[in-house]
Formats: structure tokens, C-alpha cells, sequence
């Protein structure tokens, strides 16, 4: 099934016409597929769900960040079709469907599901699935899925709760979830470059082949599969296949792809993540004399006021700081988050936590800050819902896979706000301050 609208049709209707039309099946491989897009020179916006209304800025590409990885596949496939239609009424002419390095999915999807939905939406006849990030360690030769030095099938992908990846054969691992016959594009064509890559395509689509799986060992490797995807009306990949994407479009790597408006406001750090990486940040923020205000949640439980008590105590520090940075956090040491956790349940002390910092998010946000660090995979989904942000427009990259991004929120005045969203193992021990030293070298 196709729109009945033509592309350009609608695209002429709309404020902004983008080039490419990504969805990506969660938040943070969201960001990191965009982050990619803006060091290749694309100006990018990211959008937490499938709009409702128009694009109305200037930017070259769109990714739709959805939560689709493993909910059912029959509501993965719904979202991301909504958000295919999304991106083509905006004028997409290329979609890119982002997934987990490693593959992550099941027999029953979703990225079969999902890819088979999307080329019948887009009257795609062949596409490709590539799931390589050499940056990342992640590599695909003769077909099979490498983590690192180790076969996927005898990596920690292995034991995954939710999606356990116990075959490295990407072949027969998306032959079991899609109807359509999937083949491989080798790295013997790939190593020759895109018109052999073109000519493998074109032999396996002679032979019923409509997707293929993409060996790419290096970035090189991704650099010359990208010419070769020009036609392509749908690309399925981790964000690695990205780098190859931009020249395509006549777009090279430029400044102004990630320039964001001035910053302003106060600095603060807000932050609910418990990983080693976020518990060396905060020690080391401290270590350099950062004011910070710990989160008790045994008070939180008790004690209605502590927000406010926190929020006081910001205001406090943020005028004496002339505009900060503070840092406010409920991180801690495994053993104090089992002892919570044994307490109050699991689930009700992250949500208890999440609430209150998100709350605090917000009060920091209405009293004046306008650069915001968020630390926490959950803790930044519930803060960007707190604070009312639909989309991002992706800025320069403070740490692989971390960009600074400014949007607009209810909370913040017309400016909007700077905002970065760290997800827990992210970054170096100096994030909070090189973040900061990041955004000075901008302004
Ligand atoms: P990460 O990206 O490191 O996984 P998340 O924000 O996704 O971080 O998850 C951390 C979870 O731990 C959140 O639900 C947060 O509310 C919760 N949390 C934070 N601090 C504490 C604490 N001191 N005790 C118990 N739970 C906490």
C-alpha cells in the first residue's frame, strides 16, 4: 500500500522539506543514529514520538524516536508506519530504519515485522540490513554478527533478559521474521566498492532476494556502501551506515549542521543514574568543588517537601554561583540503592526517584536554568516528559552517543533550553564540566 499523496505534493505544503526520514526504535540509539547524521553535516531534529503537527524548522533529516524494540511486533509495525507517513508528508525522500547494533529482536520481531511493513508502505523493493558500528566494535563479515572479538551468539547478548541473540547468522536470524527472502551482499563486493555492491544487489534480486544482509568490517567499508544506497527508498541499519548517507545528498561535513542557538541561563545537572560511569562524574564534579545537593529517597517517601527543599537549595547555589553549575542527584553505590530498593521495591523507588527529579528538572528549568544535563537513561525519559519537549535539534557531540541538543518546553521561555541526555555508561569521569567547557567554546 502506498500514500495516496505523492511525495512532493505534500512536501510543498509544509515549512521544511527534509531529505531523510529516519525511525529509530529507541530513545538513545535515537540520539546516536542523529548524532552521527549532524558530524556527517546534516542539520538533524530529533522527535520523541510521532509528531502530530508539521515540521516547522529548517534541518535536513528527522529521526522519530520511538519505544518499539520489544513491544509487541503488531504495535512497533503501527508506530513505525505512522511514522513513515510522518516523515514523507515532510518530504523524506530516503527512510532509514535505526535498530540495535546488535540486532536485538526475537523470532516474532520486531525487525522483520517492522522492515517488511515499511517497504510495503514505501513501495521498496529491496533494502538492506546492516546493523555495523566499527566505532562501536560491532562488524558483520560473511554474514555473521561480531561484538567486539567475539561471535554475537558468544556475547553477553547471549544472556539478554528481553531479546537473547543466541545466533550470529543475521541471515538466518532475519530470514525467521520476515516472509520476503533475505541474501548477502559479502564483503568480497563490498571490499570492491558500490558498482560491485550495486551488481551483487541486482544478481540477488534477479534470484527473489528483497533484503539483503551487508557485510562491513570498518568504517571504509561503510563509506563505500553508501554511494551504493542511493536509490534505495528504505535503508534498516545501526547508526554506523549513517556516515556513508550525507554525500548522497550533496551534504558534507560542516559547522553550521550542529550549531545551536546561544546559550543562556543557569547550568544544572540533574541526575538518577546509578552506573559506574554516573557515580564517577558526580565524585569527580565534586572533586572540583561542584555544588551538589544529594536526593535521599527514604525522605522522598516521607517527606512531601524534600523537592521543594531541593529546589530551594538550587535557587540558593545558582544565585551564589552567579549561574551555576549545581548538580542534584540521587545517585549512589550499588549497596545503597539495594538497601532503597529492599525498602521500597525496586520499581517504586525508581519511579519515586524519577517523579522527583523530573519535579526538580522542571522548577530548575521555570527559575531560570536553560543548560541542562540529564544523567539516566529513564531518568532523562521522564524528565524530557516532565518538561514537555516533543523534539530536539541535535547539537555537537560531547561524548560518542551524547550530543547537546535545544528544544522548546512550556517551562522555559520562548529562548527554549539546551539540554543533554546522558544515558548511565556514557561519558568520561569529566562530563558534568567538559559539557559545560563544551558549551563556552560555543557561545
Ligand atoms: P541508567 O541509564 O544508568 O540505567 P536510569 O535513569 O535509566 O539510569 O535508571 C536508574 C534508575 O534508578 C531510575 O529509575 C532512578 O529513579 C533509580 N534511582 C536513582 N537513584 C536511586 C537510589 N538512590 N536508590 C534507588 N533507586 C534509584
Amino acid at each position: 500500500m502506498t500514500l495516496a499523496v505523492p511525495v512532493s505534493g505534500r512536501a510543498d505544503q509544509t515549512a521544511s522539506r527534509i531529505v531523510l526520514g529516519c525511525i529509530a526504535d529507541d530513545f538513545t540509539g535515537a540520539t546516536d543514529l542523529a548524532s552521527n547524521l549532524v558530524r556527517e553535516g546534516m542539520r538533524v531534529v530529533q522527535t520523541i514520538g510521532v509528531p502530530t503537527e508539521p515540521l516547522t524548522l529548517d534541518v535536513d533529516a528527522v529521526v522519530v524516536a520511538l519505544k518499539s524494540r520489544t513491544i509487541p511486533a503488531a504495535e512497533a509495525v503501527a508506530q513505525s508506519v505512522a511514522a513513515a507517513r510522518w516523515l514523507k508528508a515532510q518530504g523524506a525522500r530516503q527512510f532509514y530504519f535505526k535498530y540495535c547494533s546488535t540486532f536485538d529482536s526475537t523470532p516474532a520481531g520486531n525487525i522483520g515485522p517492522v522492515t517488511d511493513a515499511l517497504m510495503t508502505e514505501l513501495d521498496a523493493r529491496f533494502t538492506i540490513a546492516c546493523p555495523a558500528f566499527p566505532e562501536n566494535g560491532r562488524a558483520v563479515f560473511k554474514g555473521h554478527l561480531f561484538v567486539g572479538d567475539a561471535l554475537l551468539q558468544d556475547s553477553g547478548m547471549r544472556d539478554h533478559p528481553l531479546t537473547p541473540m543466541t545466533d550470529s547468522n543475521l541471515v538466518r536470524v532475519l530470514q525467521a521474521q520476515t516472509r520476503r527472502r533475505v541474501g548477502l551482499i559479502d564483503h568480497t563486493a563490498v571490499s570492491r566498492g558500490a558498482t560491485a555492491i550495486m551488481a551483487r544487489r541486482d544478481s540477488l534480486m534477479a534470484s527473489g532476494v528483497s533484503i539483503a544482509v551487508v557485510d562491513a568490517t570498518t568504517n571504509e567499508d561503510l563509506r563505500r556502501i553508501g554511494p551504493a544506497l542511493k536509490d534505495l527508498d528504505l535503508i534498516t541499519a545501526g547508526s554506523g551506515i549513517a556516515i556513508g548517507l550525507p554525500s548522497n545528498f550533496g551534504i558534507a561535513p560542516r559547522d553550521v549542521a550542529g550549531r545551536l542557538p546561544a546559550p543562556r541561563g543557569g547550568r544544572a545537572i540533574v541526575s538518577g543514574s546509578c552506573s559506574l560511569a554516573t557515580n564517577a562524574q558526580v565524585a569527580d564534579f565534586q572533586a572540583r568543588g561542584g555544588a551538589s545537593y544529594a536526593i535521599d529517597p527514604f525522605k522522598l517517601e516521607e517527606d512531601a517537601e524534600s523537592v521543594g527543599a531541593a529546589l530551594q537549595w538550587a535557587t540558593a547555589a545558582l544565585q551564589a554561583l552567579g549561574a551555576g553549575p549545581v548538580l542534584v542527584y540521587a545517585t549512589a553505590q550499588p549497596e545503597a540503592v539495594k538497601a532503597v530498593q529492599a525498602r521500597l521495591g525496586a520499581a517504586q523507588a525508581g519511579e519515586l526517584v524519577e517523579r522527583a527529579l523530573s519535579r526538580i528538572a522542571v522548577g530548575l528549568v521555570e527559575r531560570g536554568v536553560g543548560q541542562l544535563i540529564v544523567a539516566g537513561g529513564e531518568t532523562s525519559g521522564a524528565c524530557v516528559q516532565a518538561l514537555g519537549i516533543r523534539q530536539m535539534r541535535i547539537g555537537p557531540q560531547i561524548a560518542p552517543g551524547v550530543p547537546w541538543c535545544h528544544a522548546q518546553s512550556p517551562h522555559a521561555g520562548g529562548e527554549g533550553l539546551h539540554i543533554a541526555l546522558k544515558s548511565g555508561n556514557f561519558g568520561a569521569a569529566d562530563f558534568f564540566t567538559s559539557a559545560f567547557d563544551l558549551m563556552d567554546g560555543e557561545a
